[in-house]
């Protein structure tokens, strides 16, 4: 199938690729002449693990392209995916401006007969308003299917390869979907074959249904993680281990393991923009969701966490230390560093006078375009530690799991870890002689 995928980025990339490494033949279509200039110079500009074997692999054999020119990119498609940014506007509710502009590009300029896909995250009725939209300004009839996205950068190509699930929204009525409604659904429901040959479920709902069911999941997720990171802090004051309480709950199989690890706050570019558009759309109907907005208040505190327990180690002169910072990006095995609690503790700590050498495999060139020099980036996790008074770490990156502590004892000037993801044992730290803080356990 010839299909369009517009918007070139986290999302819009991964579905590109691995639509045509199924034989699909794809042209990915973005605005932003740089990022096509690099995508056709055979490199890519985001890290995805796998992903740039694939996209040569299918440059090299004629599936994939890409270019800025809209008109000329949609085209011969059947199918217009849909990935561009929604980011969170000034009222919490996402700005869909990047959305408005690509319907109003292809009333314009679609030949017809063409099924546009959003992926995008987008507020409940959004699609529906594109549909009517599409049909005031073009003359084709243009259909239109919401089919949210649920990769996870660091493992996305895995994941678009191998869904839990595909959710597509398509035209409905009353209880079910109109005829051409179902027509998009089984169109869809092909183009996804190959990735749910496992018996994953392919779901047809109305457009609400999958605009809001993408919302829920990372809304819930969210909550997972606040919970347990409120949890966490009340075990550090009454004396408990959260990793043993982790434990202790995660083996009821109601409850498991997954997204309850405790850290310094979760970031990204999905999980506080998301839960704040449920917020907002909460609001404009009057039925606020109260439980997401103190999620997302635990959050925020909880990107201090790590600030305030350095801060009482040293005392409140901050000024001749000089800290080491281990993993920039919002989570490992990405460069993405939107939200990223990493930030949120660099500022602070610049703020109070510290010394910052910061070390993270990926994400050290987007840090350095946000906040330039005034960090010393390091290429290796050992060279951070050089002459530092402290080490915190804020992304669990697995070369920073099993560590030298010896080595990092002789490089460090002062042995202390403040440990945001709970790497390591405090006993095994500890005997190498380290003060060590993490988070939800005893201070040893
Ligand atoms: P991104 O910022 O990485 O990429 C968006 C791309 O769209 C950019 O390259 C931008 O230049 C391009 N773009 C914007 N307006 C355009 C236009 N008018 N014409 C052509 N290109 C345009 O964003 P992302 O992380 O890939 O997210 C895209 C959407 O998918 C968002 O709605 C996001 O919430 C959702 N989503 C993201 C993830 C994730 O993990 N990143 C997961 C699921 C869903």
């Amino acid at each position: 199938m010839r299909i369009a995928v517009i918007g070139t980025g986290y999302v819009g990339m991964v579905t590109a690729t691995c639509l045509a490494e199924c034989g699909n033949e794809v042209v990915g279509i973005d605005k932003d002449g740089d990022k096509i200039a690099m995508l056709e110079s055979g490199r890519l500009p985001i890290y995805e693990p796998g992903l740039l074997e694939l996209v040569e692999r299918n440059r090299r054999e004629g599936r994939l392209s890409f270019t800025i020119d809209l008109n000329k990119g949609i085209g011969p498609a059947r199918l217009v995916f849909v990935a561009v940014g929604t980011p969170q506007g000034a009222d919490g509710a996402p700005d869909l401006t990047n959305l408005w502009a690509v319907g109003d590009a292809l009333a314009e300029h679609s030949p017809g007969n063409q099924i546009i896909v959003v992926k995008s995250t987008v507020p409940v009725g959004t699609n529906r308003q594109l549909a009517q939209r599409l049909k005031q300004r073009s003359s084709h009839d243009l259909q239109v299917a919401s089919n949210p996205e649920f990769l996870k950068e660091g493992v996305a190509v895995d994941d678009f390869m191998r869904p839990d699930r595909v959710v597509v929204g398509v035209a409905w009525s009353g209880d079910r979907a109109t005829t051409q409604g179902a027509e998009v659904a089984e169109v869809l429901r092909e183009l996804y074959s190959p990735f749910l040959r496992t018996e994953r479920p392919f779901l047809v709902v109305s457009p609400e249904s999958a605009e809001m069911t993408k919302y829920v999941a990372n809304a819930m997720l969210a909550t997972k993680i606040s919970f347990i990171n409120e949890m966490a802090n009340l075990c550090e004051r009454l004396g408990a281990d959260i990793n043993e309480v982790r434990r202790g709950i995660g083996h009821d199989a109601r409850i498991g393991f997954q997204f309850l690890f405790p850290g310094a706050g979760y970031g990204g570019s999905c999980f506080p923009k998301d839960v704040n558009a449920l917020m907002a759309m909460g609001r404009q109907t009057g039925s606020p969701v109260t439980l997401l907005e103190a999620v997302n208040n635990v959050n925020e505190a909880q990107k201090h966490v790590l600030f305030r327990k350095i801060r009482q180690h040293y005392g409140h002169e901050l000024e001749d230390v000089t800290m080491a910072v281990w993993g920039l990006a919002f989570k490992p095995r990405t460069d993405d560093i939107r939200e990223a609690p990493a930030l949120v503790l660099l500022e602070e700590l610049l703020a109070a006078g510290v010394r910052l050498r910061v070390h993270d495999p990926e994400a050290m060139a987007n840090v350095r375009k946000m906040i330039g020099n005034k960090v010393i980036y390091c290429d290796r996790p050992y060279s951070a530690l050089e002459g530092a008074d402290g080490l915190a770490i804020v992304t669990e990156w697995q070369e920073f799991r099993n560590p030298d502590f010896d080595v990092m004892r002789r490089l460090m000037r002062h042995p202390v870890i403040f440990d945001g993801r709970n790497l390591y044992e405090p006993q095994t730290v500890t005997c190498h002689g380290f003060a060590y803080y993490s988070i939800g356990r005893q201070m040893s």
